[in-house]
């Protein structure tokens, strides 16, 4: 299964991505993730100029982000697929990644859309935090931990922290960027036949399914991973 999530920030990406890659066996690589891996760690000379841009809301320049990706994609554990989330941002990225997986011999099965409207994305961003531990997410409102200082998945204790970029402000700026330099790309699939659209303001058991749904109407070749657990 190769299949990238497409979405405005706070569609629902990542939650789906994890959940997917969890069934199938095959990692989720975060774009978002993978900068916030290097900005923590304080021997990274390229951790200030990253956390300056996420904060601001705009996009990381290419030549920082496609290298990243493509390396990531190198990794062993690629091998029998993965779900890209959050990449490609621009058509130019898009345009980068077709050559890329040209030259690594990959064809990409699906690229899933999910939608949601605007007014929504900044209740969900708003109400956003993960375990520091094991990046479990949650959210204030939809996805409460059972008890409210513990994670549910790896019973981390007071570890739960707020990505620094997901206030209002910022918000807004991150919503100006995906549509102004995102949402190009979804053309650029839909011409290639590749684009699946599937309704993010359903609740997060029923996007899951969608995407399932989608997964498994794809003829593509290396679409049919199977299941790790079925339920
Ligand atoms: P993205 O990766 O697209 O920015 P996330 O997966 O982090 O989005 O989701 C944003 C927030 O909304 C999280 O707090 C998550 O728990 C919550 N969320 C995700 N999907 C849904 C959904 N279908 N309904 C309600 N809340 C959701
Ligand atoms: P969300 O989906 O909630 O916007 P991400 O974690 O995917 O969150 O992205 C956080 C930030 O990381 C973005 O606002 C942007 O600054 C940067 N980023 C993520 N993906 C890309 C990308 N493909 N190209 C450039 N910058 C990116
Ligand atoms: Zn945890």
């Amino acid at each position: 299964m190769r299949i990238i999530l497409l979405g405005p920030p706070g569609a629902g990406k990542g939650t789906q991505a994890k959940r997917i890659a969890d069934k199938y066996d095959v990692p989720a690589i975060s774009a978002g993730d993978l900068f916030r891996a290097r900005i923590k760690d304080p021997g990274d000379p390229l951790g200030k100029e990253l956390k300056e841009i996420l904060d601001s809301g705009a996009l990381v320049p290419n030549e920082i982000t496609v290298k990243m990706i493509s390396d990531r994609l190198d990794q062993d554990d690629c091998k029998n697929g993965f779900i890209l989330d959050g990449f490609p941002r621009s058509v130019e990225q898009a345009e980068s990644l077709q050559k890329m997986l040209k030259e690594k011999g990959i064809e990409l099965d699906a690229v899933v859309q999910i939608g949601v409207d605007d007014d929504k994305l900044v209740e969900r961003i708003s109400g956003r935090f993960s375990c520091g531990e094991c990046g479990e997410g949650y959210h204030d409102k939809f996805k409460q931990p059972h008890d409210p200082s513990t994670c549910d998945k790896c019973g981390a204790v007071d570890k739960f922290t707020r990505r620094s970029d997901d206030n209002e402000e910022t918000v807004r700026d991150r919503l100006h960027t995906y549509h102004t330099q995102t949402a190009p790309i979804l053309p650029f699939y839909e011409e290639r036949g590749m684009l699946k659209t599937v309704d993010g303001m359903a609740d997060m058991d029923d996007v899951t399914r969608q995407i399932e749904a989608v997964l498994k109407a794809e003829k593509g070749p290396n679409a049919h991973n199977s299941p790790k657990k079925f339920g």
